[in-house]
Protein backbone atom coordinates (compact mmCIF):
# COMPACT_ATOMS: atom_id res chain seq x y z
CA UNK A 1 0.00 0.00 0.00
CA UNK A 2 1.54 3.36 -0.96
CA UNK A 3 0.87 5.66 1.08
CA UNK A 4 0.31 9.62 -0.09
CA UNK A 5 1.35 12.90 2.25
CA UNK A 6 -1.59 15.48 1.60
CA UNK A 7 -2.08 19.03 2.77
CA UNK A 8 -4.24 18.84 5.80
CA UNK A 9 -6.17 22.14 4.36
CA UNK A 10 -6.97 19.91 1.72
CA UNK A 11 -8.84 17.46 3.63
CA UNK A 12 -11.39 20.09 4.77
CA UNK A 13 -9.13 20.84 7.99
CA UNK A 14 -9.84 24.43 8.65
CA UNK A 15 -5.72 25.09 9.17
CA UNK A 16 -5.24 27.60 6.35
CA UNK A 17 -3.78 31.03 8.04
CA UNK A 18 -7.18 32.44 7.25
CA UNK A 19 -8.55 29.66 9.27
CA UNK A 20 -10.14 28.41 6.03
CA UNK A 21 -9.80 24.78 4.38
CA UNK A 22 -10.33 23.61 0.66
CA UNK A 23 -12.10 20.79 -0.59
CA UNK A 24 -13.45 18.28 -0.85
CA UNK A 25 -11.93 16.47 -3.54
CA UNK A 26 -13.10 12.76 -4.44
CA UNK A 27 -10.04 10.97 -5.06
CA UNK A 28 -8.62 12.37 -1.84
CA UNK A 29 -11.84 10.93 -0.06
CA UNK A 30 -11.16 7.50 -2.00
CA UNK A 31 -7.29 7.56 -0.62
CA UNK A 32 -8.28 8.24 2.65
CA UNK A 33 -10.89 5.07 2.20
CA UNK A 34 -8.31 3.09 0.97
CA UNK A 35 -6.01 4.15 3.84
CA UNK A 36 -3.71 5.95 1.87
CA UNK A 37 -3.22 9.50 3.00
CA UNK A 38 -1.03 11.01 5.85
CA UNK A 39 -1.74 14.25 6.83
CA UNK A 40 0.43 17.38 7.13
CA UNK A 41 -0.24 21.02 7.50
CA UNK A 42 3.43 22.29 8.18
CA UNK A 43 2.78 25.74 9.49
CA UNK A 44 0.61 24.37 11.83
CA UNK A 45 3.33 21.45 12.87
CA UNK A 46 6.06 23.81 12.64
CA UNK A 47 4.49 25.61 15.33
CA UNK A 48 2.15 28.59 13.76
CA UNK A 49 -1.11 29.11 15.34
CA UNK A 50 -4.53 29.33 13.43
CA UNK A 51 -5.50 31.43 12.16
CA UNK A 52 -2.26 33.38 11.97
CA UNK A 53 -0.65 36.35 9.68
CA UNK A 54 -0.02 35.74 6.07
CA UNK A 55 3.39 34.80 5.09
CA UNK A 56 5.08 35.00 2.20
CA UNK A 57 8.63 34.26 0.32
CA UNK A 58 10.65 37.06 -0.89
CA UNK A 59 11.28 36.07 -4.64
CA UNK A 60 9.06 33.20 -4.13
CA UNK A 61 12.08 30.55 -3.57
CA UNK A 62 11.39 27.87 -0.92
CA UNK A 63 14.72 26.43 -2.20
CA UNK A 64 16.61 29.32 -1.02
CA UNK A 65 15.03 29.34 2.29
CA UNK A 66 16.42 25.68 2.69
CA UNK A 67 19.49 27.18 1.89
CA UNK A 68 19.71 30.21 4.25
CA UNK A 69 19.38 32.30 1.54
CA UNK A 70 16.12 33.90 2.49
CA UNK A 71 13.56 34.16 4.92
CA UNK A 72 9.95 33.67 5.21
CA UNK A 73 8.68 36.72 6.25
CA UNK A 74 4.69 37.48 7.48
CA UNK A 75 2.60 40.61 6.37
CA UNK A 76 3.62 42.09 10.23
CA UNK A 77 7.70 41.70 9.59
CA UNK A 78 7.55 38.35 11.60
CA UNK A 79 10.52 36.70 10.25
CA UNK A 80 8.70 32.75 10.79
CA UNK A 81 11.30 31.23 9.07
CA UNK A 82 12.24 28.75 11.61
CA UNK A 83 8.84 27.29 11.80
CA UNK A 84 8.01 26.90 8.05
CA UNK A 85 11.43 24.71 8.27
CA UNK A 86 10.44 22.75 11.04
CA UNK A 87 7.32 21.95 8.99
CA UNK A 88 9.16 21.05 6.30
CA UNK A 89 11.10 18.52 8.17
CA UNK A 90 8.25 17.13 9.66
CA UNK A 91 6.71 16.22 6.28
CA UNK A 92 10.31 14.62 5.26
CA UNK A 93 10.29 12.57 8.68
CA UNK A 94 6.50 11.48 7.28
CA UNK A 95 7.82 10.83 3.88
CA UNK A 96 10.69 8.41 5.63
CA UNK A 97 8.93 7.04 7.81
CA UNK A 98 5.91 5.65 5.30
CA UNK A 99 8.12 5.32 2.44
CA UNK A 100 6.32 8.24 0.78
CA UNK A 101 6.89 9.03 -2.92
CA UNK A 102 3.83 11.01 -3.95
CA UNK A 103 2.68 14.29 -2.30
CA UNK A 104 -0.51 16.05 -3.03
CA UNK A 105 -0.15 20.04 -1.62
CA UNK A 106 -1.91 23.00 -1.66
CA UNK A 107 -0.91 25.07 -4.41
CA UNK A 108 0.90 28.39 -4.42
CA UNK A 109 1.08 28.31 -0.52
CA UNK A 110 4.43 29.08 0.75
CA UNK A 111 4.92 26.30 2.22
CA UNK A 112 2.76 23.86 0.04
CA UNK A 113 2.68 25.30 -3.55
CA UNK A 114 4.79 23.09 -6.28
CA UNK A 115 5.02 25.35 -8.80
CA UNK A 116 4.06 28.81 -7.96
CA UNK A 117 4.33 30.78 -4.97
CA UNK A 118 3.46 34.13 -4.54
CA UNK A 119 6.69 36.80 -4.86
CA UNK A 120 7.11 38.36 -1.14
CA UNK A 121 5.13 41.90 -1.95
CA UNK A 122 1.41 40.75 -0.74
CA UNK A 123 0.08 41.73 -3.73
CA UNK A 124 -1.01 38.83 -5.02
CA UNK A 125 1.94 38.04 -7.53
CA UNK A 126 2.31 34.82 -8.11
CA UNK A 127 5.90 33.65 -9.60
CA UNK A 128 7.74 30.14 -11.02
CA UNK A 129 8.98 28.45 -7.61
CA UNK A 130 7.92 26.44 -4.87
CA UNK A 131 7.09 26.90 -1.03
CA UNK A 132 9.64 25.24 1.56
CA UNK A 133 8.00 21.81 2.27
CA UNK A 134 7.60 21.70 -1.30
CA UNK A 135 11.30 22.08 -2.23
CA UNK A 136 12.57 20.12 0.37
CA UNK A 137 10.42 17.28 -0.80
CA UNK A 138 11.30 17.66 -4.51
CA UNK A 139 14.58 17.35 -3.01
CA UNK A 140 14.62 13.81 -1.34
CA UNK A 141 12.63 12.74 -4.67
CA UNK A 142 8.95 12.89 -3.90
CA UNK A 143 7.18 13.93 -6.67
CA UNK A 144 5.16 16.67 -5.59
CA UNK A 145 1.61 17.17 -7.08
CA UNK A 146 -1.01 20.39 -6.54
CA UNK A 147 -5.01 19.83 -5.82
CA UNK A 148 -4.91 21.32 -9.26
CA UNK A 149 -2.86 18.16 -10.83
CA UNK A 150 -5.24 14.86 -9.01
CA UNK A 151 -5.35 13.11 -12.43
CA UNK A 152 -1.60 13.52 -12.66
CA UNK A 153 -0.98 12.17 -8.78
CA UNK A 154 -3.48 9.20 -9.63
CA UNK A 155 -1.66 8.04 -13.08
CA UNK A 156 1.95 8.72 -10.47
CA UNK A 157 0.35 6.51 -8.31
CA UNK A 158 -1.02 4.16 -11.00
CA UNK A 159 2.44 3.53 -11.97
CA UNK A 160 3.27 1.90 -8.26
CA UNK A 161 0.66 -0.24 -7.82
FE1 LIG B 1 -1.12 24.10 5.97
FE2 LIG B 1 0.00 23.74 3.54
FE3 LIG B 1 -2.61 24.06 3.76
FE4 LIG B 1 -1.01 26.12 4.27
S1 LIG B 1 -1.29 25.09 2.30
S2 LIG B 1 -2.79 25.48 5.47
S3 LIG B 1 0.74 25.05 5.21
S4 LIG B 1 -1.43 22.36 4.59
Amino acid sequence: MHKILVSRCLLGHRVRYDGGASGPFDVLQQWIDEGRVVPLCPEVAGGLPTPRAAAEIPGGQGSEVLDGLTSVITVEGQDVSAEFLNGAHQALALVRQHGICIAVLKANSPSCGNRQTYDGTFSGVKVSGEGVTAALLKRHGVLVFSELELAEAGQALATLN
